[in-house]
This record gives C-alpha cells, structure tokens and sequence, in this order.
C-alpha cells in the first residue's frame, strides 16, 4: 500500500506495547489479589484478531498474566447488514472459561462511525455478562455517529470521510504499518 506513513513498523510494535501496559495498569492484571477479576481480550476480526492475539502475547510478557483471548464475529450483528455486500462469516472463539463477569477488552483495528463496536456488544451479550467492557483500537479516525469511545488508543487520526486508513499486520500483508490515503 501507499499513502502518507502514520506509523511505520517499529512504530506499529511500540503501539502494541504501550496498550498491553495500560491495559496492565487499568485492569490491576499484575496485582496479586486473589479473587481479583479475570481480563479477556476478545478481537474483531479480522485485524482486531490479529491485535488482540499480539496484545495477549505483550501483557503476558509485561505482567506474567496471559489474558483469555477469543474472537466475535459481529457480522450477524450490524445495523446495516442488508445494505452491504456479503461477507463470508467470519470465525467466533468463545474466550476459554467465558466472559462472565471478566473484564472484557474489545479489539479492533480502526474506529469510525462506532457501528461495528456497538454490533459487537450486541454480540458479547449472547456469550455472558461481563464485569465491564474496554475498548482498545489501534487507529482512531474520527466521525464516530454513535456515543462509543475508545479506552486505549493508538493513534488519533484525524480524517476526511474521503480517506482511507490502510493496516497492515504482519500475519496478514508481510509487514507492518500504517497508511492514509484518499478514496
Ligand atoms: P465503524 O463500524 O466504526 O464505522 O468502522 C470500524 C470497522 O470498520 C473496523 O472493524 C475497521 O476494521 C473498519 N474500518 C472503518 N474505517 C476504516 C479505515 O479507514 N481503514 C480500515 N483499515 N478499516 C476501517
Ligand atoms: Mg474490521
């Protein structure tokens, strides 16, 4: 891909290690308190997924904790699913040992209108109750039409609804990196 470079490689693994601290920080993963709740990262396929597995791996390194990871498909779930293409669905993991009263961190790439986020608890509701729900995107780019907001943040993007943000992850396109660039 081409377009303006947001983050580059090192930039994107940096990112991915600042969320895993905070989200160590903000869930007192490493705190030794018994019965203190269970985190669970849940992604949203297909990037989130990837991120999620990557922050799953970075805050077990930091924390000595591995969180529960599991994946939503939050096609069946949308709004607006009679107005956009079919999709093949993609894969739901329930998170080992569930969701109920977890801490629930969501997983995605890239937040926008906030639909997707809003389809996927929807979603997390036909898996369990949990304690609470965070949400950590890698990019946030703005024009959100619904009141979600994101609890860990990569980067603050600021776009026009004629741009386009390109992730790229290693597992999927070879390298790492972020991209903008106009439609
Ligand atoms: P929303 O539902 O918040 O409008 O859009 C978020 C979902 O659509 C995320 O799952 C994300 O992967 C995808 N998305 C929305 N805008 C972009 C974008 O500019 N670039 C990429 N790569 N994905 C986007
Ligand atoms: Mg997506």
């Amino acid at each position: 891909a081409t377009g303006r470079e947001l983050l580059s490689a090192s930039d994107v693994g940096r990112t991915i290690a600042r969320i895993a601290h905070q989200i160590i920080e903000k869930t007192a993963l490493d705190s030794d308190e018994a019965g203190s709740p269970r985190v669970v990262l849940i992604g949203i396929p297909t990037r989130g997924t990837t991120l999620a597995a990557r922050l799953t791996d970075k805050i077990e390194e930091f924390s000595g904790v591995r969180p529960a990871l599991g994946s939503l498909d939050i096609t069946l779930y949308r709004d607006d699913l009679r107005s956009r293409p079919h999709r093949p669905l993609e894969r739901t993991s329930v998170p080992e040992g569930g969701i109920e009263d977890a801490l629930v961190v969501l997983v995605d790439d890239v937040l926008f209108s906030g639909r997707t986020v809003r389809s996927a608890l929807d979603g997390l509701r036909d898996l369990g109750r949990p304690r609470s729900v965070q949400l950590a995107v890698l990019i946030d780019r703005g024009h959100r039409e619904l009141p979600i907001r994101a609890d860990f943040v990569g980067k603050n993007v600021p776009t026009s609804r004629a741009e386009d943000i390109s992730v790229l992850l290693t597992e999927h396109d070879g390298r790492d990196g972020v991209y903008l660039h106009q439609e």
